[in-house]
């Protein structure tokens, strides 16, 4: 999908629906706009189900005021306009309620975004601004001074969040990103003690990774059924909230010194079985740009003959556990010790290789025994036999992580004995 050729009203849909069905909105609240080339604000409208909205119901405010459309424009016009007013490199608004976001904004803090890389280069300065009535233009004031100060991102005080870009996908990928670190934030304090990165930390994860390209000498069959079933894979990830649209990475091995990689920079909704990259003796399918973990898939694939798929993904549930000091014990259901054996966390960097002397190598410790690792405040390496293999164990890891951080509210929980672990081992030869 390239937005680059879309009309606003399309945009606003497709985007809409997103942020709905990723459960960021209700059908009242929230709103979304597009400044046009000529000076018009395309808009969401006022009171129409944000759940069932159509292209018909978007509006468009002229740039001498007078409105086209079956419906009047969202009751927040006033600060869309003392946005686009504040800045001219804005060209489009999202402004929802998500729930975790509103925990701070009622708790009146603002959530660190250098809790996992590359979400403070996403959603940019996050700015706070002070409530006001909503529909006002003192609304509009408050907020667009944030913006004209450089923020890219505004928490409204007892209200929500406003975020923009240079395109609606841009401001999509701020709430998005934003909404992620609210979460993980909230689960994680529940837990334990967050730790957030350093910016010697932050810089390492800027890496960017060169390979020499090949072209490829035609696509066997063996390769495009692998190439269907990631995207399949993929697309269920997202809809399950186990990756983010910028966020994610599967691979699949074809044969000994080949595998299948998804791209870097790429929306993981919009994924197409043409865009994910062929990795073959150390080169990269021409013209494509893999996964910036390339090199970590790679050598995995090199050292563990048994591992034929790799997924490393930022759950909500797992990155919790991934940015504060508590332990993730498995043994909490058999289901979970058997997929998953034991997981242990590792201090950040050691996926870009950059562990310290006291650490080997990640795809030296992957293996039957510790097929999941944790990178400490940045993500879950997952290995299997099968794409779905490791799908499924990064559902169990998630799900598994979700039962333990939500059983705080009632317990503590109580771990299967080592007894019982041991006649899971016998009974399902581990
Ligand atoms: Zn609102």
């Amino acid at each position: 999908m390239n937005f680059k050729y879309m009309h606003p009203k399309d945009e606003i849909i497709e985007i809409i629906h997103r942020i709905y069905e990723n459960g960021m909105t209700t059908t009242s609240g929230g709103n979304l706009s597009i400044l046009d080339e000529d000076g018009s604000i395309w808009i969401t409208p006022k009171g129409v189900d944000k759940g069932a909205l159509t292209v018909e119901d978007i509006v468009c405010v002229l740039p001498d005021g007078r409105v086209n459309g079956i419906h009047e424009p969202s009751s927040e016009y006033p600060f869309h306009l003392a946005i686009y007013r504040s800045r001219n490199d804005i060209k489009a608004i999202v402004h929802a309620h998500p729930p975790a976001l509103v925990s701070f904004a009622i708790t009146r803090r603002i959530p660190d975004t250098r809790i996992i890389p590359k979400a403070r280069e996403l959603c940019g300065r996050v700015g706070y601004a002070n409530y006001a009535l909503p529909g006002s233009e003192k609304l509009g004031e408050v907020i667009a001074e944030k913006f004209s100060a450089g923020h890219d991102t505004v928490l409204l005080e007892n209200h929500g969040i406003v975020t923009v870009g240079a395109g609606l996908l841009q401001a999509f990928q701020r709430l998005e990103t934003l909404d992620l670190c609210a979460r993980v934030t909230l689960k994680a304090n529940s837990i334990g003690t967050v730790r957030v990165l350093s910016e010697d930390e932050l810089e390492l994860s800027r890496q960017t990774v060169t390979l020499d390209e090949f072209e490829p000498q035609g696509h066997s069959s063996k390769e495009n059924e692998i190439r269907k079933k990631m995207i399949t894979l993929v697309r269920r990830s997202y809809a399950q909230k186990l990756v983010t649209s910028m966020e994610g990475t599967f691979s699949a091995r074809i044969d000994a010194d080949c595998f299948l990689i998804t791209p870097i920079g790429m929306d993981r909704k919009y994924l197409t079985e043409e865009d994910l990259v062929v990795i073959k003796n150390g080169k990269q399918e021409a013209g494509k740009h893999p996964s910036s973990s390339v090199t970590l898939h790679k050598e995995i694939y090199a050292k563990n003959s048994a591992i034929n798929s790799i997924v490393i993904a930022q759950p909500p549930n797992i990155l919790a556990f991934g940015v504060c000091d508590a332990a993730f014990d498995t043994r909490t259901i058999p289901e979970s010790y058997l997929v998953l054996r034991e997981i242990q966390k590792f201090p950040f960097g050691m996926e870009f290789g950059k562990g310290g002397d006291d650490y080997p190598a990640i795809a030296d410790m992957v293996s039957d025994t510790m097929p999941v690792v944790i990178c400490r405040n940045n993500c879950i390496i997952v290995t299997g036999n099968s794409l779905l293999q490791s799908f499924d164990r990064l559902e169990v890891a998630e799900f598994t992580a979700r039962s333990i951080i939500d059983s705080k509210a009632i317990g503590s929980v109580v771990p299967i004995g080592a007894a019982e672990i041991d006649e899971l081992e016998k009974a399902f030869n581990l």
